[in-house]
């Protein structure tokens, strides 16, 4: 018998809303559902005493990829916004990424041979061939004194162990420059949607119809039953019952104040890098959008361990649960009509531009088979 829809997606995020929209470009017709109460996924933003709010932590849009950047601009317009972090080590401050300006203030280096020179100087006695964790590695790259000031303490925060215990990997998600140049991305295309991203998402999925706060594991039988193919952006592991054990995540709490002054913190993120501050970073919304209201809303975001029934923020690709996610891979890629897609559904470290690829690239092969 025929189903009443082509494509159930699960989840209003970013994955399902590009996925939803080329279906129904292709004249396939779609329902979405979200348990949350919203569209947008982790990228909602709320308007809030007249300013974008990042619901969910700070969202700045970059990429490299120029279908991905052209994709985008269909939806929304983006402003010049570049993400140029401060990092605040016990009333120091410095720029990041870590490039000239860092390290002219950390050694009162000017020119980057003398940068090289006091970082060569700083790793020769730890230099390592095949850094094998995070702390071996942000050592090779930037020397000791930015390790310890700018990198043990927040990622030891943000990850809540040690950075010997880390992978290497997750810091060269970070520039090391030696030109003055502030970007923390390298990517030619950045910004920020005017009009935030839930505007953004609402026009991706225009003419598709969406039911909120509905769990579709809670009744899956009966959501299974209305379409032909499934589109999956929950956590993998969840759709299968935790059957070979829970995959772990490092989750978040937020917690945003309306202040009577228009300028706080003069930053859109301020990291906060040394151990005892006991949040990860305040960002200042205005500033994504270079906003003149009177008023200014500021997020502390604490990293905190994450339990099953808290909200999965990051995935944590070590060792073990990478294993753990090849055995539910295992499964998920021989499931007949369902896709598995997103930063939960895969399980990966995903940003924006590479999710919205990802859910591309899956689209057009679910539709070639359909
Ligand atoms: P999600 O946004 O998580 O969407 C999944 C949706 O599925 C959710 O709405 C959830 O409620 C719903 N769902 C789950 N299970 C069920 C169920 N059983 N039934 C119904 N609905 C369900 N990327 C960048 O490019 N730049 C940044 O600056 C950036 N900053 C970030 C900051 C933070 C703090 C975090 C956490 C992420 C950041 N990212 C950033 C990454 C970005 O958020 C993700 O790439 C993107 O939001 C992932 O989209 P998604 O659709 O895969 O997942
Ligand atoms: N990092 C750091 N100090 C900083 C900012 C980042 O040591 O001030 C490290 C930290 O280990 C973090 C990693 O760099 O996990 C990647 O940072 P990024 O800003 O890309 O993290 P995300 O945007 O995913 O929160």
């Amino acid at each position: 018998m025929q189903k009443k829809y082509d494509f159930l997606i699960v989840g209003a995020g970013l994955y399902g809303a590009v996925f939803a929209h080329e279906a129904k470009k292709a004249g396939k017709t779609c329902f979405i559902i979200d348990k949350r109460k919203h569209i947008g996924g982790n990228i909602y933003t709320e308007k809030v005493a007249d300013i974008q709010v990042h619901r969910y932590g700070a969202h700045i849009f970059h990429t490299s990829n120029k279908e991905v950047w052209r994709y985008v601009n269909q939806f929304a317009e983006f402003n010049r916004f570049t993400n140029s972090p401060m990092a605040n080590y016990k009333g120091e401050l410095y720029n990041l990424p870590f490039n000239m300006n860092t390290f002219n203030k950390m050694w009162g280096v000017i020119t980057p041979e003398e940068a090289m020179q006091k970082i060569q100087q700083q790793r020769n006695d730890s230099y390592v061939d095949y850094p094998r964790n995070l702390e071996e590695q942000a050592i090779n790259l930037v020397g000791l004194d930015v390790y310890e000031k700018l990198i043990r303490g927040y990622t030891e925060k943000q990850w809540g162990r040690p950075c010997h215990e880390l992978p290497a990997l997750i810091i060269r998600r970070l520039p090391v420059r030696f030109t003055y140049d502030n970007n923390y991305f390298n990517d030619p295309y950045q910004g920020i949607p005017i009009g935030g991203y839930t505007a953004m998402v609402e026009k991706m999925i225009e003419g598709i119809e969406v039911q909120l706060e509905t769990d579709y594991l809670a009744d899956k039988t009966y959501w299974d039953s209305v379409a032909e193919h499934i589109v999956y952006t929950g956590p993998v592991d969840a759709y299968y019952n935790y059957r070979f054990g829970v995959l772990a995540y490092r989750s978040l709490t937020f917690d945003t104040e309306l202040l009577d002054t228009d300028n706080y913190q003069g930053n859109a993120v301020v990291n906060y890098t040394d151990s005892e501050t006991p949040y990860t970073r305040i960002i200042e919304h205005k500033h994504f959008e270079f906003g003149t209201q009177p008023q200014t809303i500021i997020t502390r975001e604490y990293s905190v361990e994450w339990k099953l029934g808290d909200e999965p923020y990051y995935p944590i690709n070590d060792e073990q649960n990478s294993m753990l996610y090849a055995k539910y891979k295992q499964l998920a890629d021989v499931e007949p009509y369902v896709t598995f897609g997103g930063r939960l559904g895969e399980y990966k470290y995903y940003d924006m531009d590479q999710v919205i690829a990802a859910a591309l690239c899956r689209v057009e092969e679910v539709l070639r088979e359909t």
